[in-house]
């Protein structure tokens, strides 16, 4: 089978997921490769594998393809497997409540954490229904690329096109979010796992990069904006560090925003001769919609 086949195969297979994103009817997949709802908005799959969900373009601003690429090439190279392994470890040692759950990766850029999460609890034997989306489609379609199987979109968050109550599981990692659209899609007891960055991370990048020191930089905002939405489950600091490889500096300057194109040697040379390894530093916060069931903290 083509990527698009296999794409179009699983998407039949977990239709009833999906809502239109204009008018909200439900959508059903219309061969040979579009997904159509009962009033006729349609929305085509392109030959990679991923579907087209915006209503409207939009431009991917200061994202590029090269980006996203660097960031594949990171997660192949395991720099971001331990917050992967802190989410696969929370969410199957105590939050797991369905036999065939529904993940989203909301904000799921080239789709690296979403493939290695499904990694992870293949490992474990556990498998998932997994829907990744995204403004980019630079982004969503490095995904549908590099990982088939999964339900790659190209979508805004503020106009979900998923059900109400359809979704076991939401990560949000790195990324903003829309609390409003998640506590709608996920199910009672469904489970939200925000991903943050603490002052330390990336902190030698971010030295060489901005004028701004590392530790002015605050995450209580976004805590705050969490928790006046989701009821905090529970949390896991995940701290590491990792030596850096030549080409490895040039990736870390590729992945982020903070540099632009023309200045990423510069920034991989600046990083090399400062530090050659690079800082980790992240929050898992875990959360479920207010009114439905919590084990309590842990
Ligand atoms: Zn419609």
């Amino acid at each position: 089978m083509t990527k698009l086949e296999t794409a179009v195969a699983v998407f039949a297979e977990h239709a009833e997921l999906f809502q239109c994103p204009l008018c909200t009817a439900p959508l059903a997949v219309s061969h040979p490769r579009s997904l159509v709802c009962s009033r006729g908005h349609c929305f085509d799959f392109a030959r990679n594998g991923y579907v087209n969900l915006l209503t409207h373009p939009h431009k991917s601003g200061v994202y590029t393809r090269q980006m996203f690429g660097s960031r594949q090439e990171l997660h192949r190279r395991g720099f971001f497997q331990p917050v992967v392994d802190v989410m696969a470890e929370l969410w199957t040692g105590w939050m797991w409540t369905a036999s065939a759950p529904v993940v989203l990766d909301a904000g799921c850029g080239e789709g690296s954490n979403l493939a290695a999460l499904r990694r992870s609890l293949a490992r474990a034997g556990h498998d998932c229904t997994a829907i990744g989306m995204d403004l980019s489609k630079e982004a969503v379609h490095l995904a549908a690329r590099e990982y088939p199987g999964s339900m790659w979109c190209v979508a805004d968050l503020a106009r979900c096109p998923l059900t109400s109550n359809s979704t076991d599981l939401i990560l949000n990692i790195l990324s903003p979010g829309n609390y409003a659209e998640f506590q709608r899609v996920l199910k009672p007891g469904g489970v939200l796992l925000k991903v943050i960055p603490n002052a330390g991370h990336l902190s030698q990048l971010r030295q060489v990069i901005e004028t701004k020191a590392p530790e002015d930089y605050s995450n209580i905002q976004v805590r705050e904006r969490f928790a006046a939405n989701f009821s905090p489950v529970t949390e896991r600091r995940v701290r590491y560090t990792r030596e850096l490889e030549d080409e490895e500096c040039l990736l870390l300057a590729a992945m982020t925003p903070l540099a632009s194109d023309q200045e990423w040697n510069a920034v991989a040379a600046a990083l090399q001769s400062a530090a050659a390894y690079v800082s980790f530093d992240m929050t898992v916060l875990a959360g479920r919609p207010f009114g439905t069931s919590n084990p309590g903290r842990e």
